[in-house]
């Protein structure tokens, strides 16, 4: 495994659509790996985007520390939505930033695994805060673009 750079704000990679995987290769093997990696030791985040390390593919991790542990994502598609909720939410490629983002209390998501099955989760509270803040990733959103209210920011 390898530490990966944290693309920031500014760069327009992350404005960017990512492309699906079609082949789960020894590449997006590392890649998930790598990401992990970065995620856990050099960051400390909950979620993190392969466009966050700059590689236009759908695939996200997340973890939010529950019982879920990490969880992986290829090709992702949120299938299904309900309520409402809003947490201040922070993001890698936006160090120092803070808002209040609205997002849906409960979602139900499928994507396939690290070894190409599909399955499907439901999530509420945080993990579906943090699944749809990934998710905008792969879109070519940021979470400021959705912030209610003011964004704070906070110098290191
Ligand atoms: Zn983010």
């Amino acid at each position: 495994m390898a530490l990966r750079n944290i693309v920031v704000e500014g760069d327009p990679i992350l404005r960017k659509k990512s492309r699906p995987v079609d082949e789960i290769s020894p590449r997006i093997i590392k890649l998930l790996d790598d990401m992990a990696e970065t995620m856990y030791l050099d960051n400390r985040g909950i979620g993190i985007a392969a466009v966050q390390v700059g590689v236009l593919r759908r695939v996200f991790i997340v973890d939010v520390g529950d019982e879920h542990g990490k969880l992986e994502f290829i090709n992702p598609e949120i299938t299904y939505t309900e309520g409402e909720q809003t947490y201040c939410e922070g993001c890698l490629s936006l160090p120092g930033k803070s808002a209040d983002v609205e997002r849906p209390e409960k979602i139900r998501i499928k994507a396939l695994d690290r070894n190409g099955n599909e399955f499907e989760l439901e999530a509420d509270g945080l993990l579906a805060v943090c699944i749809c803040h990934e998710y905008d990733h792969l879109e070519g959103i940021l979470f400021t673009d959705r912030a209610k209210g003011e964004i704070e920011t906070e110098e290191d």
